[in-house]
């Protein structure tokens, strides 16, 4: 083992990191834990790790950054944990401070380099998604090295592009303006789920403007500890949206939606910025926050219909959100919406966590899809691309591929419009 490191700069903020009481109260809601059983793996384990780094009394190598990076960042731990210890800041916090201090093997730099170049482009990741799709259909994956391997197996299949118009007008009388962000992921692999969502808040009364300029939400550069990449992301889209006179900015991307709340937090150290995140932040609600069930009441499944939900963890743990997406499902006629063993407990997507640790990654995805079948639902629901590509392929591995995944906005406009 190396000898610990020397740092001129405190990386953690010392009272969050010292709010964690050591209880173990968290331990039974992490995923990682509850597949290892290894202290480590728990966040208990990883506090007590993040802090050591910061005394500087372990090395910051394989060892330490190992657990870290098994992190799926889902916050469970927030929820579960009675003192308030913010772990997702703790964690970033981390992140940031191994990105910039240790050195990766080049294979493994040049792999999450890629991912992030990629997926927060959607030009590049349309070009990328050709050759993908040719390799699969000539069974040629297999020449492929299993991380890549892995990364196949998740594709959907394409959907037509679907264009946004940057004004797309509400049924009726306008009562409401939103901005509308498209998502990098969504727009490329979901688009039409993106048009479910604007068709949506049409029909509940919104205009919605979906600016050209906006780009990249930053999630991707947050969990790998890039927070000044993330931060060049928020500007841009905080600018973007200011110029837009809108009541809200909706998001049908419960990962791309938390970090949009999180502006405020992210750019709290810069007096230019400060003020401007935080309002951008107040604005921003998921497409669940956004629709009324009262609105579903009238309407009815086109055939009776069991379902179940799957909580994306940014939906649910990083912003709290767990009734508002049930309560739309139930309140259409026909449908039986059938409760979850471990509904909120992550799938393996967790961003590219299924990328850069596919290990516990389909561990995880085995788990939910094995709760899944159990429920006997023919439709599962969720509200988070990597959720919907991760449960679609560990069905499809479970040999459950009868069962159809779908976001919650796909489902609501399809059953409301029918
Ligand atoms: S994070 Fe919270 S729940 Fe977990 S050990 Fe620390 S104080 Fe207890
Ligand atoms: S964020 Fe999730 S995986 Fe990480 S320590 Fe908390 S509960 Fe465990």
């Amino acid at each position: 083992m190396s000898s610990p490191p020397s740092f001129t700069r405190s990386f953690l903020d010392a009272s969050k990191a010292q709010a964690c009481v050591h209880c173990g109260l968290c331990l039974s809601a992490c995923p990682t834990y509850l597949e290892t059983g290894n202290e480590n793996d728990s966040p208990r384990g990883r506090i007590y790790i993040m802090r050591a780094l910061e005394e500087q009394r372990l090395a910051l190598d394989e060892l330490s950054t190992g657990p870290i990076d098994r992190c799926l960042g889902c916050r469970a731990c927030e929820v579960a944990c009675p003192s308030g210890v913010q772990y997702g800041a703790l964690l970033e916090e981390t992140r940031e401070h191994i990105e910039q201090h240790h050195r990766r093997p080049l294979r493994e730099r040049l792999w999450r380099w890629g991912i992030e170049f990629v997926f927060s482009r959607p030009v590049l990741l349309r070009m990328a998604l050709i050759p993908a799709r040719l390799i699969r259909a000539a069974r040629l994956g297999w020449l492929l090295p299993r991380v890549m391997r892995e990364a196949l197996a998740l594709l959907p299949p394409s959907q037509p592009a679907t264009p946004i118009p940057v004004l797309s007008p509400a049924a009726g009388s306008p009562k409401r303006q939103v901005g509308f962000l498209r998502g990098c992921v969504m727009q490329v692999l979901f688009a039409r789920t993106n048009a479910a969502s604007v068709k949506l808040l049409n029909q509940s009364g919104c205009d919605v403007l979906t600016p050209p300029e906006q780009g990249c939400c930053g999630a991707l550069f947050a969990h790998s500890g890039r927070l000044d990449a993330a931060r060049d992301c928020a500007r841009k889209n905080i600018a973007t949206f200011e110029a837009q006179p809108v009541d809200a900015i909706v998001v049908n991307a419960a990962g791309c939606g938390s970090m949009l709340k999180e502006y405020g937090h992210l750019l709290k150290d810069d007096p230019a910025w400060r003020e401007r995140a935080a309002r951008f932040s107040e604005k921003v609600r998921d497409l669940v926050e956004e629709l009324k069930p009262a609105k579903a009441v009238s309407a009815r499944a086109t055939t009776p219909l069991k379902v179940t939900y799957h909580d994306a963890c940014h939906l649910a743990h990083a912003q709290r959100i767990c009734t508002a997406p049930r309560d739309l499902v139930r309140a259409i006629q026909g449908v039986d919406l059938l409760e979850l063993t471990e509904a909120s407990m992550c799938c393996g997507s967790a961003g590219s966590y299924n990328l850069t640790e596919p290990q516990m990654a389909a561990q995880l995805q085995e788990r939910k899809c094995a709760h899944i079948v159990a429920t006997g639902a023919d439709v599962v629901l969720t509200s988070n691309p990597g959720c919907l590509l991760q449960i679609q392929a560990g069905l499809e591995r479970a040999g459950a591929g009868h069962i159809r995944v779908e976001h919650i906005a796909d489902f609501l406009e399809r059953e409301q419009y029918h």
